[in-house]
């Protein structure tokens, strides 16, 4: 297969962690004899002190024309006090509006050797494995009329959560179709006993999964929903959410496997006429400026988003899972980065690559 990658490194970590991902990526192709081709373009800091835009036409024009791009994190404190539109936080949203990505995916698992790395109970964690699926485009952040009016004791601030049915219909496709592949369950996550539009939400969800008769579907409350990710994280499989309960429930579930260097995510748009579904993978943390250039962070939530970009943008399942499986190898050998708290001497960022693409040559070896 030729899979046609750009690679937005961005700013701080998000360098490192990204040369290490398309590291492995070039080993995925050359062990599963795909062809990658990849692009590199600018997006966040940098592409302000290049091009004086966080979001360069150039950068656009090359995530659009390529089938997934795959980016490291945006983010220079130097920046902490510019204008919204002059911030390297603002290119990220200039990308996901370009792309259209409608759908964010957020795999949450526990590895077993890192089990203490997580603040619950080893025995509530062992085994969670579950994706939340948040509706990333809709919803109280993009809902008008917003803003803020009045002054003194007359002054007010006006949000407004709204969603049409296609919104909530599209992303609920889209978690059913997960989790035809997974274990066969989407826990639909609202508040409908208080909101119009987690009702409508509701209603929505249901009827769609008329459509997935192998699949169950349940309901419940965000406030339930919540106090479950912790005392019962085994329960979920497929958790499909709007763009705010989403928001605040995927950090939540982030405290489960251990450190924020460890998940990936992925953002999901159409389908294109090549077939690949256009996608913008990255990992969950920042550009960590406290540990940027030190070859010291964590590069397998990175490595993570390319084997959700295999899965999710080329349908390379099997793929995935040697990289998933390279991964946890990786981290029981005790090859990890200081966030994990290794016993002995960490290992560096290019040294977790490394081992990532020496355990997947080895599985392919013996394939
Ligand atoms: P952060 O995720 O960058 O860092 C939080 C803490 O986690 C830091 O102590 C950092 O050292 C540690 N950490 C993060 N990733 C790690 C890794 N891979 N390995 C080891 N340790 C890791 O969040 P922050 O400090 O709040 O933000 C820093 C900058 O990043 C800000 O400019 C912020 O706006 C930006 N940011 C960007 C994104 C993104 O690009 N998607 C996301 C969050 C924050």
């Amino acid at each position: 297969m030729k899979l046609n990658v750009l690679l937005l490194p961005g700013d701080g970590i998000g360098v490192e962690v990204t040369s290490e991902a398309a590291k492995v990526l070039r080993h995925v192709a050359d062990a599963f004899g795909h062809q990658v081709s990849t692009r590199e373009g600018l997006l966040g800091g940098v592409a302000i002190h290049k091009t004086g835009n966080p979001f360069p036409d150039e950068t656009r024009e090359l995530a659009l024309n390529a089938d997934a791009t795959l980016l490291g994190a945006v983010g220079l404190p130097e920046f902490d006090h510019a204008p919204p539109d002059k911030r390297p936080e603002r290119g990220l949203l200039g990308i996901r509006k370009a792309l259209g990505v409608y759908a964010n995916l957020r795999p949450v698992r526990s590895y077993r050797a890192l089990l203490d790395s997580s603040p619950l109970k080893n025995e509530l964690v062992d085994g969670a494995d579950m994706i939340i699926v948040r509706e990333l485009t809709g919803g109280l952040y993009y809902g008008t009329p917003r803003g803020i009016s009045g002054n003194g004791a007359e002054e007010r601030a006006v949000n407004t959560m709204t969603y049409t049915r296609p919104e909530i219909e599209r992303v609920a496709h889209m978690a059913f179709q997960l989790a035809r592949k997974r274990r066969k369950k989407v826990t639909s996550v609202d508040k409908s006993n208080v909101l119009e539009n987690s009702q409508l939400w509701r209603r929505v969800v249901s009827e769609v999964a008329g459509e997935y008769p192998d699949v169950a579907l349940d309901h419940i409350l965000v406030d339930n929903c919540a106090m479950q990710l912790v005392l019962s994280p085994k329960r979920f499989d497929v958790v499909l959410t709007e763009n705010l309960f989403g928001d605040i429930l995927s950090d939540e579930g982030a405290v489960l496997a251990g450190s924020i260097g460890m998940l990936p995510s992925a953002s999901l748009g159409a389908k294109k006429a090549s077939g690949a579904r256009i996608g913008l993978y990255e990992p969950v943390h920042g550009s960590a400026p406290d540990i940027a250039g030190q070859n010291k962070a964590n590069p397998l939530g990175a490595i993570g988003s390319v084997a959700a970009m295999l899965e999710y943008s080329f349908g390379l399942s099997e793929d995935a899972q040697s990289v998933y499986g390279a991964v946890e190898e990786v981290l029981n050998s005790g090859c990890v980065t200081a966030d994990l708290k290794p016993k002995g001497k960490p290992a560096t960022t290019s040294e977790v690559g490394d081992a990532v693409c020496e355990a997947l040559s080895a599985r392919a070896a013996s394939a």
